[in-house]
């Protein structure tokens, strides 16, 4: 059977599972709501694989928000559902054809399989509740190296914001969508998700406006900080903020520039992902053989 591999994309709120062919999402998508403790995972999930037949061939890639160790396929730690911390899909599944990676990881990979970017040296930045990142130097991933890069900690500057990991200023502060939310709030806006704020700024609110492109310089930051470092020159957008890029793109495309390195300037882009938040199921299977 040619179409074999299931990828399951585990989010924070959503879990979505479909069958992957050849680099590509070959079925519906089945979403449900994310479990919250880990008997109850194990029940969604074996019922979801059960009523799409799977059989003793198929194997199962995993996509995490959380850091997972390469070398052994252990969830070391997932911030979000602590339940998940040190588990070994295999073990939990009793199932010996899985494996399992950070989240952003699978994006990208899914972003170098689907479109064939296996020659390019290549960034992901994943705009949602929190922010990932995960990057790519031709034929080197980091779910070869077990290296983990975390773009939404970088410290972007010094006012004292305190972010979820304890540290202060990181990215995370200014434009995850948490941080984005606390602050329409606090500007007297009544959202409760981000796709509300982008929707507002969409129908030409402007607070909604200012508050989006006053956070950007530190995004620029922080992707012009991952340019000068890595040396890639593409860096794919992902995640439900990205949706929303033409309302931010021109803004951003400008603050990376600015504070790039003269040579680096020459040829970047920074682009949206054409996979709909799709690509950690494509890229969860794609280290399958
Ligand atoms: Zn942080």
């Amino acid at each position: 059977m040619a179409n074999n591999k299931i990828g399951i994309d585990i989010g924070g709120t959503n879990l979505k599972v479909a069958w992957v062919e050849d680099n590509h999402i070959s079925s519906e998508i089945i979403e449900r709501g994310t479990p919250d403790n880990i008997d109850q995972f194990r029940t969604v999930l074996w019922e979801i694989l059960n009523s799409i037949n799977i059989n003793n061939e198929t194997r199962l890639g995993f996509s995490v928000p959380g850091v997972v160790d390469y070398t052994n396929g252990n969830i070391d730690l997932c911030p979000n559902l602590e339940y998940l911390n040190g588990i070994n899909v295999k073990d939990l599944l009793q199932r010996e054809e899985c494996m399992v990676g950070n989240d952003a990881d699978m994006a990208l990979l899914g972003e170098i399989s689907s479109n064939d970017l296996w020659e390019e040296n290549i960034g992901l930045v994943a705009l949602g509740t929190g922010i990932g990142s995960s990057y790519y130097i031709s034929h080197t991933g980091p779910w070869q190296s077990n290296l983990l890069s975390e773009i939404g900690h970088i410290k972007v500057a010094s006012n004292g914001r305190r972010c979820t990991c304890g540290g202060l200023d990181c990215l995370e502060t200014y434009f995850s969508g948490w941080s984005l939310i606390s602050q329409a709030k606090k500007s007297g806006l009544e959202v409760e998700d981000v796709y509300e704020l982008f929707n507002l700024a969409q129908n030409s609110n402007q607070v909604a406006s200012s508050l989006i492109l006053q956070n950007i310089p530190y995004l620029g930051i922080a992707i012009s900080s991952m340019i000068n470092l890595t040396g890639i020159n593409k860096v794919i957008l992902t995640g439900k903020i990205s949706r929303s890029y033409d309302l931010f793109q021109e803004a951003l495309y400008n603050s990376v520039s600015n504070a790039l390195h003269p040579h680096a300037k020459k040829d970047f882009q920074v682009i949206k992902s054409s996979l709909i938040d799709h690509s950690s199921i494509i890229g969860a299977v794609a280290r399958f053989k």
